[in-house]
């Protein structure tokens, strides 16, 4: 029956996502074996190693921080809150980052609708995550917008548009998927952290991608 068909999906899912995040802790921690055994044989060498393992380690807690989010449904706090004040702090955050890669952030606030029911700080996350790679997808610089229209009732939209590489269409499908990354120094968990943060507060996520650069629009139901 289908109940069951889906119930197999979803540990078929868990299972893909524990296997990837077993393989993606334990390249570290097999770094850092290797690093520690090094550091004992070649005392002259130590503070090098140090400095590895350190980095090996940051990754590690990088990368269960980010799943962190997915293991706690149940502790998302709902409460009213103001959309242009989350944007401006969220801009606020990265807008140093942003100037230091020759990147200026404009914000566009076109709707009258300013209060949302969220989760205030998970979606600040989401914000933060598409923010910080519309920033990596342009090494040259430029300029990101972001919109808020509200177009339809009970609906807000929120576009962040940047000038970046794209996204070319054989990787749209996979965008999502856990530990899909082409950064060399990417986590590929911004994107389903986010996705999983969106479908809790009952909105969806648009990617509108070419070579001149890639649109993502968030769209969140409005309380009334
Ligand atoms: P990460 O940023 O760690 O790679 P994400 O889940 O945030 O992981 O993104 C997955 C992949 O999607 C990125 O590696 C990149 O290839 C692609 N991507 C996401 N956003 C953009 C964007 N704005 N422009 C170009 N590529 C993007
Ligand atoms: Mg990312």
């Amino acid at each position: 029956t289908e109940e069951i068909l889906l119930h197999s999906e979803k540990l078929a899912v868990a299972g893909q996502l524990a296997a990837g995040i077993v393989h993606e802790v334990r390249n570290p921690l097999t770094a850092i074996k290797g690093f520690l055994q090094l550091m004992d044989a070649n005392k002259e060498y130590q503070h090098s190693y140090f400095q590895i393992i350190q980095s090996e380690i940051d990754r590690i807690e990088l990368i269960l921080s980010e799943l962190l989010v997915l293991s706690k449904p149940k502790d998302m706090e709902f409460n009213k809150a103001d959309l242009l004040e989350i944007l401006l702090q969220v801009k606020a955050l990265i807008d140093t980052h942003a100037t230091m890669n020759n990147i200026e952030i404009e914000l566009s606030y076109l709707s009258t609708i300013q209060t949302l029911i969220c989760d205030e700080n998970q979606l600040k996350q989401v914000f933060i995550n598409f923010l910080k790679n519309a920033i990596e997808a342009m090494p040259n610089g430029g300029k990101i917008n972001i919109n808020v229209l509200s177009e339809e009732r009970n609906t807000i939209k929120i576009q962040m548009i940047d000038q970046g590489c794209g996204i070319p269409k054989e990787h749209l499908e996979r965008v999502g998927q856990p530990f899909f990354t082409t950064k060399e120094n990417g986590t590929g968990l911004g994107f389903m952290i986010s996705m999983k943060i969106i479908e809790n507060h009952q909105g969806n996520i648009h990617i509108i991608s070419n070579e001149n650069g890639t649109t993502i629009e968030v769209t969140l139901p409005t309380s009334h």
